[in-house]
């Protein structure tokens, strides 16, 4: 319970003269939440006697004092205005929840979505990807092991026609939490409108990497790496490499030469490759665009539509580069969701911009430079949730979403929390 049994009076935290506690009592459990004093009437007339005496010089001060001072006590009003959030408002859980997840990463998704529910009191239904189920019922079980009460957390597995379009459109369900593709987050929304319920959607992504000539020494082969890593199947994942014209021929040989050294085999056996990409639509669609790329004039400077070298069956892709390509293709367009990056040219900062700007989606992008003003101000005008500078990850509990069509949502750490929450003002009553 909070201790607030001191007076302010002239320019000092002063004990009453008599003692008269007084217990606040929080009117939506009823219970005492602070303790004050109930001043006297010595209280007051010490407190009238400091506002007289301060008056005299007060009144004098110009307005530019007075608004020096009003700054000053903004500055500090904002430091602390988490303290005061919680003395004047309620957050409150928002009620249940569908949570509806992706075969990508798919228990960091259920993750990112399950903790939050439960830490804010929500109860949920998780319908997770029907085509990467497995780590869903895994969690069920130690969910049930730990024993929730019942009811709490709900497994539902189905695909997005079914389960998934009856969990948005369901008049009981308040909020959807949907991690997946941009298609699916408009229908989602639109079967959502009838019950106006929240929708918070992690959608896709067309990151843009800026390889700055001052780039520190790996940077190309690292950008390649992190494409190429889960087979290319990750939201943020930075799938159009920006390189200034100067070291324009060097990026693309480092890439080249990277991507040749990525191998390819069955997931199941150790080493650091990259297996299959998870299904034959995933598949289908990678290699039509991996053709359309092709067919529009950028140049196939590795890898290709071809399976790998000893695999003849199963959905794998070779690591695969296009170069001189331009933003108006589909691969620089689309989110190909695969192990396919795309090198574009660029001479000056304002043009990198633009072309890493110039995409329907926003989730993450990169920038590769010496020069941390740069970077900086770079950062600035990228239009996306997430900005990576140098290869730096972001750390645990910040915040992770898109901007534009890469999703309204964020998740992880306090912004993570406040999507299953609803804000309530209470008022006090008058006499
Ligand atoms: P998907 O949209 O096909 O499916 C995702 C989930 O939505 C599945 O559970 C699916 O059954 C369900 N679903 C599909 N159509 C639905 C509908 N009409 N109504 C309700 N539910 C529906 O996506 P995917 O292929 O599983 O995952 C890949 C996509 O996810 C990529 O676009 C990727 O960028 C995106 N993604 C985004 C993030 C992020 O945090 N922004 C993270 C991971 C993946």
């Amino acid at each position: 319970m909070l201790d607030k049994r001191k007076f302010y009076i002239n320019g000092e935290w002063v004990d009453p003269v008599k003692k008269n506690d007084f217990e606040v009592i929080n009117p939506c459990n009823e219970d005492p939440c602070a303790i004050i004093s109930l001043g006297s009437k010595e209280d007051t007339d010490n407190a009238v006697k400091a506002a007289k005496n301060a008056f005299e010089s007060f009144k004098e001060t110009s307005k530019e004092e007075r608004l020096d001072l009003l700054e000053k006590l903004l500055v500090v009003y904002k430091r602390r205005f988490g303290e005061m959030a919680e003395a004047i408002i309620y957050y409150e859980p928002i009620g249940i929840c569908g949570l509806i997840t992706p075969w990508n990463w798919p228990i960091n998704q259920i993750a990112l979505k399950v903790v939050p529910a439960f830490a804010t009191g929500c109860t949920m239904i998780l319908k997770p990807s029907e085509i990467a189920p497995i780590s869903a019922m895994l969690f069920a079980e130690m969910i049930d092991e730990v024993g929730f009460p019942k009811g709490v957390f709900n497994l539902v597995n189905g695909d997005g026609a079914g389960v998934g379009t009856h969990i948005s459109s369901h008049p009981d369900i308040d909020m959807v939490s949907f991690t997946g593709s941009t298609r699916a987050g408009r229908l989602i929304s639109k079967n959502a409108a009838e019950t106006i319920k929240r929708v918070c959607l992690e959608l896709g992504g067309k990151g843009g990497n800026i390889v700055f000539a001052d780039s520190y020494k790996n940077a190309v082969r690292d950008g390649i790496r992190n494409v190429m890593s889960n087979s290319g199947q990750s939201c943020d994942a930075p799938t159009r490499m920006l390189v200034e014209k100067s070291i324009y021929q060097r990026a693309v040989d480092e890439a080249v030469d990277e991507a040749n050294k990525i191998g390819v085999d069955q997931a199941s056996k150790k080493g650091d490759h990259i297996g299959p990409v998870i299904s034959k639509t995933q598949y289908d669609k990678i290699i039509n665009l991996i053709e359309s790329g092709i067919k529009e004039g950028a140049t196939l400077a590795a890898g290709g539509p071809e399976l790998p070298n000893g695999l003849n069956k199963g959905y794998f892709i070779k690591p695969t580069i296009f170069t001189d390509v331009t933003n108006e293709m589909r691969i620089a367009k689309e989110e190909i969701f695969g192990p396919v990056l795309s090198i574009i040219p660029f001479e000056t900062e304002d043009e990198a911009v633009n072309i890493v700007n110039d995409t329907s989606y926003g989730l993450g992008n990169y920038l590769q430079t010496d020069d941390r003003e740069k970077a900086h101000r770079v950062a600035k005008k990228l239009r996306s949730g997430c900005v990576y500078i140098n290869g730096n990850a972001a750390d645990a509990g910040t915040p992770f979403g898109g901007y534009r069509q890469s999703g309204n949502g964020r998740e992880g750490g306090v912004w993570g929390l406040t999507e299953y929450l609803e804000v309530k003002t209470v008022t006090g009553w008058k006499n």
